[in-house]
């Protein structure tokens, strides 16, 4: 050591471990990433699947683009992605989920990651007649602990198919903060929940200990998706909300549309308020308020709606800048927000004589 001081460099593995822990909190921080890879690889189908919350293990299976060994070697390792190239690219507006090539590696520095992959024969969607050349078989590459332990070729579907078992195995501390395993999963379901409606023509499946919780069909529409999230009696009370332009008042809201339940299907919970700005699911006090504020006293105290909002709002509105990681976003003008809102939500409850005209907004 250099002279007289207690002030050391941690090592690399000590610091890839905490920075782990700041990007992968649980695991249904580890499942949005990788059903995020999955949307990103232009995958027609994501079959996810979770033991004791995913504690034990997650599963995210697409038949997306798949990936070759030497792709496979260099996805694990940290800051790799093929979804950008530089700070050009970034300011040039991105249009994946991600691009900043540290979920596979964060991951896999705190579980044990095994991913099996096969490139698509042929982009076009043509049948299999491509079954000659060396990626006629796939690659499986194990992870454990930030290093590459094995990798050969295995008999695969193409597409491609990441495990995750034991998380946290090497951070005790991360792990003890785990809650239950019925919480961690509520988690999960909560995210898939909200891709597979964000995204109704791709086949989205949750599994948890052996019991398919839903799975869509990926042939719909939103009202599809939402009868195999939600099930018949909730997808029955959803009526649509669509405005834009002149339909809404003055503010920074471009669009409006979605669905919402007819007020007697509610919740007192806030979990079903399922709402996007520009694609991306987010939580934001303005939405919501607007939301709640259209039904007025149609609903009691405490008392949520079923509700899948999709927003389009121009990019300088709404701070872009949060973390990507963060679902809470802000508006310049957040009472503006609140109001298109409420006014988009109202239109579609009055239309369907769901509101009493006039009464008093709670
Ligand atoms: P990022 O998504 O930010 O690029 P990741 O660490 O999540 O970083 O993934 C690294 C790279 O691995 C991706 O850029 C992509 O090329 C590849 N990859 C990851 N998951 C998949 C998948 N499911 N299908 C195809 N390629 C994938
Ligand atoms: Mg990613």
């Amino acid at each position: 050591m250099d002279g007289d001081t207690d002030i050391h460099r941690l090592d690399e593995d000590t610091v890839a471990r905490i920075a782990a822990g700041e990007v992968v909190e649980r695991p249904a921080s580890a499942v949005k990433e990788l059903v995020e890879n999955s949307l990103d690889a232009d995958a027609t189908r994501i079959d996810v699947t979770v033991e004791a919350g995913g504690t034990e293990l997650i599963r995210v299976a697409d038949d997306g683009l798949g990936m070759s060994e030497a792709d496979l070697r260099a996805a694990v390792r940290q800051h790799t992605t093929s979804k950008i190239a530089d700070l050009e690219d970034l300011e040039g507006g991105v249009t994946t989920l991600g691009f900043r090539g540290e979920a596979l590696h964060t991951i896999g520095s705190v579980s044990r990651l095994r991913i099996r992959s096969r490139p698509r024969a042929n982009g076009d969607g043509g049948s299999a007649t491509e079954t000659t050349g060396t990626d006629a078989t796939g690659t499986e590459l194990v992870y454990e602990g930030g290093e590459v332990t094995s990798v050969g070729p295995v008999g695969c579907p193409e597409g491609t198919s990441v495990e995750v078992t034991d998380l946290f195995y090497n951070t005790p501390a991360r792990r003890k903060f785990l809650k239950t395993k019925a919480t961690e999963f509520a988690h999960v379901n909560r995210v898939v929940t909200r891709y597979a409606l964000a995204n109704p023509d791709v086949a989205i499946s949750l599994t948890h200990d052996g019991r398919e919780v839903f799975a869509t069909t990926g042939q719909g529409d939103l009202q599809a998706a939402v009868l195999s999230v939600y099930g018949r009696e909730v997808a029955a009370s959803m009526i649509p909300v669509e405005a834009s332009g002149d339909d809404l008042p003055t503010g920074p809201v471009e669009s409006v549309s979605g669905l919402v339940s007819h007020p007697e299907t509610n919740r007192s919970t806030r979990e079903y308020l399922a709402t996007y700005v520009n694609g991306r699911a987010i939580t934001a006090d303005a939405i919501r308020d607007g939301i709640v504020g259209a039904y007025g006293t149609q609903l009691g105290t405490d008392r949520y709606p079923f509700v899948v909002c999709f927003l389009s709002v121009p990019g300088e509105a709404v701070d872009v800048n949060v973390h990507p990681r963060k679902r809470e976003v802000r508006f310049d003008d957040a009472d503006a927000v609140r109001r298109q809102v409420d006014s988009a939500v109202e239109s579609a409850l009055l239309d369907h004589g769901l509101l009493r005209s006039g009464a008093p907004r709670g």
